[in-house]
């Protein structure tokens, strides 16, 4: 039942450079087909196709980035509207460190360094392949996407010679998903890649209508029609038929089936133009899977403008098409997308058949300009102009000849903006820890822009922020010790780099200061925690260094404050002894610390309701009360929501529920932060096993003498000896 569709793409080799690949089999926006049924393609569940990028990565890529780089590519194809089609990245290291890609329930990306696979034999010109496992009706049960690292390198940092990872991962991924290989020289799904095209990354609105088609994620318009041959009426199978938008950029495509009948899918509403085109080079039947059948025995043909509106089906009738001529444009010698910055004149060369001197030239959207071709016959050389302002995309070449006859190179060319350029980072060198804030500054920045930090990647709404076309913000993930080149990647896939331009250090980290306020007369004791703290280090708030500081660990130091210049908000610097800084600060308050004394009772049921009577001095009427919290940083636990101010020395809560044991108390001013802790200070017990049931109840507010003294003086004994055992040391109670 189950069978493998070969999706390798022919063997091709082109010219000088082995440029070349893959397998696939299909039609353009071409969907991939069951060839003995004519089935098309497609997962069942769409909107959750999980996929799992492999951990052993590439023997090139020494520093993890192979993983942002296929992240963008999935990101490339998520991001398309209109459909219901949704890749997940399943991230645990569990699933990333299998290796039996085989699995039905396994949709890896990885890397075959020793053809493993046997899709790399030696020689092979495949320079990637996508295996797609699928059932007769058509429904996918497998897709995996395999890298040949044994015949070819890959990069993800331009080097020359090699393979761009995000560029073909792009690509294979599209075949993932059930596509076939593209009939639009520029499209993500074009058959042929070489070591210096990446502009595969950025998806064309082929690509869009693909997976409209698979999985349409609305009410589309269609256009439908027929091609039939001028000379005799007969149906044309297999023509490539695109439809053309009002500016004249292509917009979607599809082939005629054996009946020559079209529809082309996922339309918005809006004018159109079509054209027919054989489906020869640079492009042809040899570049599709099974199931197509491909006759290019005509010449292209420019059909006049339809107008649809939402969710419409228009039938444009029969479209006749010329006969076949010698002149074509379009070789799989040539790299596509030409690659075209906006703003600027680009030289181009493509190649072809009977191209002659007193032809025309032109390109399908006007703003462009093209300057006066050189025909050779075999190539034709000229300009293209694009002025500031225009849209990023694609756009055809039509070529006319003194006969009147038209050849059109579909999608040939890809507008793209200048390439983002990273000239700062500030700051360049940031924690291991992460949650460093940075500022990348340069220019081209445009919104939809995705940052590379080694194998970390930020996308713009997400994880970053392009302020502007200058400035990119970002928090830092966690990362290694180390350098990373910084890398802005444009929507259309250009992109800017400042090689090193970030480090990742063990600098030390302030993550907590508690309390973080403080009368301004001093003697607030004060747990600093984070990372990377070295003995000797100190701290100084407002540029005074403080007193007795106590260096536990490298993530905790201990200090009292010492009496302030004044109140208010101050930063406060922990220095180490090699110069090194950690930031922070501390607020310094005109009124007194408070100071928590005692609770009574000292335990009471792990269910809550205690009526419980906390003593002490300086507490404010909005006091907080908290059971279970952090003693180094004050967070976590459980508040209190009964507290009652009787005066600045007494409060009377209701103990919250929380787990049996021993807690922490902690009562702080929330308007300030001012705080105090008793360690230990109430004891969680079980209603059944503590007190005999009595404990469960509450006790009077003043029990003064008689029994429940003298068995709450018991209590108070093994807390006293829990707070020696338990923390191993006993932090001071505030002084002030
Ligand atoms: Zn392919």
């Amino acid at each position: 039942m189950k069978r493998a569709a070969l999706l390798r793409d022919a063997l091709v080799v082109l010219g000088l450079a082995a440029c070349c690949w893959f397998g696939a089999a299909v039609s353009a926006h071409v969907r991939l087909k069951n060839p003995v049924n004519g089935n098309y393609l497609k997962w069942n569940d769409p909107s959750d196709v999980t996929v799992v990028i492999s951990s052993s990565g590439s023997s090139d890529i020494v520093d993890g980035s192979h993983t942002p780089a296929i992240q963008n590519a999935i990101a490339a194809w998520n991001e398309v509207g209109g459909t219901t089609a949704h890749m997940r990245e399943v991230i645990s290291s569990a699933q990333r460190n299998r290796t039996d890609w085989e699995s039905n329930d396994l949709h890896m990306i990885l890397f075959d360094e020793d053809n493993s696979s046997g899709f790399f034999p030696e020689g092979s010109a495949t320079v990637a392949v996508t295996p797609v496992w699928f059932y007769s009706s058509g429904r996918i049960s497998d897709a995996d996407v395999l890298f040949n690292g044994r015949g070819f390198e890959f990069t993800t940092s331009g080097e020359a010679g090699k393979f761009d990872v995000q560029d073909v991962a792009t690509h294979e991924l599209g075949h993932l998903m059930g596509l076939d290989h593209s009939g639009w020289a520029g499209a993500s799904m074009y058959p042929y890649v070489d070591q210096d095209v990446t502009l595969h990354r950025s998806l064309s609105l082929d690509e869009v209508g693909g997976l409209r088609h698979a999985y349409p994620g609305g009410p589309f318009a269609r256009i439908t029609g027929a091609v039939v041959r001028e000379q005799g009426g007969s149906a044309v199978a297999g023509a490539h038929v695109v439809v053309r938008d009002s500016s004249g950029r292509p917009a979607r495509s599809f082939l005629t089936d054996n009946s020559g009948v079209f529809t082309i899918y996922g339309l918005d509403p809006g004018d159109y133009s079509l054209y027919v085109d054989p489906l020869d080079q640079p492009v042809s039947a040899n570049n599709l899977g099974g199931g197509w059948t491909v006759e290019t025995d005509f010449g292209s043909v420019l059909n006049g403008s339809v107008t649809v509106s939402a969710g419409e089906t228009h039938d444009v009738g029969v479209l006749f098409v010329p006969p076949s001529t010698d002149m074509a444009l379009g070789r799989n010698s040539d790299d596509y997308p030409l690659a075209c910055e906006i703003g600027f004149t680009t030289s181009v060369m493509v190649r072809g058949a009977s191209l002659f001197p007193g032809s025309l030239l032109s390109a399908s959207d006007p703003t462009l300009v093209v300057g006066e071709p050189t025909w050779n016959g075999w190539n034709v050389t000229f300009q293209v102009t694009v002025p500031v302002g225009t849209d990023p995309g694609h756009v055809d070449l039509e070529v006319w000849n003194t006969s009147g006859e038209l050849s059109i190179l579909p999608a040939a060319i890809e507008l793209v903006p200048t390439a983002p350029t990273v000239s700062g980072v500030f700051p360049a060198v940031a924690t291991t820890i992460g949650g460093t804030d940075i500022a990348i500054t340069g220019s081209g920045f445009r919104s939809g822009a995705r940052v590379v930090l080694g194998d970390a990647v930020y996308a713009d709404g997400e994880s970053c922020e392009v302020l502007d076309e200058g400035t990119i913000r970002l928090t830092t993930t966690p990362g290694a010790e180390g350098a990373r080149d910084v890398v802005v990647i444009d929507p259309t896939g250009v992109e800017g780099r400042k090689a090193s331009g970030f480090s990742y250090a063990d600098l030390p980290t302030v993550q907590s200061v508690f309390p973080d306020a403080g009368s301004s007369g001093g003697g607030t004791r004060v747990v600093v925690t984070g990372f990377h703290f070295d003995p000797g280090a100190t701290v100084f708030i407002d540029q005074i260094q403080q007193g007795d500081v106590e260096w536990i660990d490298a993530t905790m130091i201990e200090f009292t404050t010492l009496a302030s210049r004044g109140a208010g908000v101050r930063a406060l610097e922990l220095v180490q002894p090699d110069g090194t800084r950690a930031a922070s600060s501390f607020q310094f308050t005109l009124i007194g610390d408070p100071m928590l004394a005692s609770c009574s009772p000292e335990q009471g049921s792990r269910f809550g309701g205690d009526l419980l009577t906390i003593r002490g001095e300086r507490f404010h009427p909005e006091m907080q009360v908290w059971f279970g919290v952090d003693r180094n940083t004050g967070d976590g636990g459980v508040q209190a929501s009964g507290v009652t101010w009787i005066s600045s020395t007494t409060l009377q809560v209701l103990s919250p529920a929380h787990a049996q044991g021993y807690v922490d108390v902690l009562v702080v001013n929330p308007e300030n932060g001012q705080a105090d802790m008793l360690i230990s200070g109430f004891r969680y017990s079980s209603p059944s096993t503590a007190g005999g049931g009595c404990m469960s109840v509450s006790p009077p507010v003043d029990a003064g003498s008689g029994p429940w003294v003298s068995f709450l003086l018991g209590l108070g004994l093994i807390a006293l000896a829990s707070k020696a055992t338990m923390s191993g040391r006993f932090r001071p109670r505030n002084m002030a």
